[in-house]
């Protein structure tokens, strides 16, 4: 069933999607994220997150604050926004409005916070419907937002010829906008797997039957912090982090 994306919706996504574009590959991009707040303890929406994709690394997490509204972005907005930051321990934030900000929200924005507009004309031609479902069950209007490529290889010996092949398998890698489940599509067979973190779950291959399968699970950093994370784990006992999204 098709549903109608909220104007508001819409913007985050937008927002998340041209982070994805311009982002270096080894920073990874959740939309609509959820993290346990350091000082209230309580989980927080963050709009976008941004941080490391191959480790399980919070020190140089970024969020954004995507406001799709008619008034102009005021101290009180950047303040409350501080205030997520800390919590959250993000290192820099950035707030995205259409329509500008005051000078006094500027000043209290200092270097921490970077305030960007956006104009609503990015979201002609942006149609997140057109995304894949997400396939965890009982997730309702999820799509899943790709924001990784890996490439893994496949090194085939033929029976008559001496010289090893190399054949490059491509995937998306990315999650659900709702939930959060990780997904990972390749390119080759086009199979979509969606990995649960959840300790039953021992792992996803897809119809190539690659020298590979996908995993994901719960991993703590050095400060106790939880992230999910996506494995492609390699017959050679090889495992390469291909996305993450903390807790
Ligand atoms: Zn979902
Ligand atoms: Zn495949």
């Amino acid at each position: 069933m098709n549903r109608k994306t909220p104007e508001w919706e819409l913007y985050e996504r937008v927002v998340a999607r041209m982070l994805v574009d311009q982002l270096e590959t080894d920073l990874c991009v959740t939309p609509n994220a959820r993290i346990v707040g350091r000082v209230t303890g309580v989980r927080r929406q963050v709009d976008v997150l941004i941080e490391a994709r191959h480790d399980t690394d919070n020190s140089r997490r970024l969020i954004v604050d995507a406001k799709r509204r008619a008034r102009k972005i005021d101290v009180k907005d950047v303040e409350s926004f501080r205030g997520l930051m800390e919590d959250v321990g993000a290192t820099h934030g950035y707030l995205v409005s259409p329509a500008g900000y005051t000078k006094a929200a500027e000043k209290r924005a200092q270097a921490a916070v970077s305030i960007r507009i956006l104009p609503l004309d990015h979201l002609k031609d942006f149609d997140p419907s057109t995304w894949p479902r997400c396939q965890r069950k009982g997730c309702k209007h999820g799509r899943v937002f790709w924001d990784g490529y890996p490439e893994l290889t496949m090194v085939l010996q033929p029976l008559h010829a001496s010289e090893p092949v190399h054949y490059p398998a491509v995937h998306y890698v990315g999650k659900c906008d709702r939930c959060g489940r990780f997904h990972v599509q390749c390119l080759v067979c086009n199979d979509i797997l969606a990995p649960s973190e959840a300790d039953n779950d021992c792992g996803h291959q897809c119809s190539c039957r690659p020298p590979w399968f996908w995993l994901a699970s719960i991993e703590e950093d050095d400060d106790g912090y939880d992230s999910a994370e996506l494995h492609a784990c390699l017959m050679t006992g090889q495992v390469i982090t291909v996305d993450r999204r903390s807790l």
